[in-house]
């Protein structure tokens, strides 16, 4: 997986995309070679952050192939440690529409900051 790829293969109509160019607006958290953490718009936690890698691709499985997970776990865990999450976090993966997913650019969930419930809604 080379930067250039990365950085030049964009999907124009893609939400995620026109964040990870800077054409949308975002606020980033963290950010490492391969991937981008900023602020979800409407946390469902006080922490509530979006980890996503910067080559498009629709979901985790994608990405996976792709060798892309670890750089967006690695990344969710720096910005749990940033923002204090000492007592843990949950880490979810939306896919598709039962699993509730929107956005189709995979998109790593952190969420922290007050006890999460089991089983989850
Ligand atoms: P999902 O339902 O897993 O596809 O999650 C998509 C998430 O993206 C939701 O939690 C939205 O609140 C969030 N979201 C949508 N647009 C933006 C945006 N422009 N900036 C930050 N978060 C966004
Ligand atoms: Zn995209």
């Amino acid at each position: 997986m080379s930067s250039e790829n990365e950085t030049t293969t964009p999907d124009p109509h893609c939400l995620f995309c026109r964040i990870v160019s800077g054409e949308i607006p975002a606020e980033v958290v963290a950010t490492n070679d391969h991937a981008i953490a900023f602020r979800d718009l409407n946390p469902q936690a006080p922490v509530h952050v979006l980890v996503i890698p910067r080559r498009h691709a629709a979901n985790a499985a994608e990405t996976a192939a792709q060798g892309g997970t670890d750089a967006l776990i690695t990344l969710a865990d720096k910005v749990a440690q940033q923002e204090g999450l000492d007592q843990g976090y949950r880490l979810v993966f939306n896919t598709g529409r039962d699993g509730g997913q929107v956005v189709f650019h995979t998109h790593l969930h952190l969420l922290g900051g007050r006890n999460m419930g089991w089983p989850p809604g």
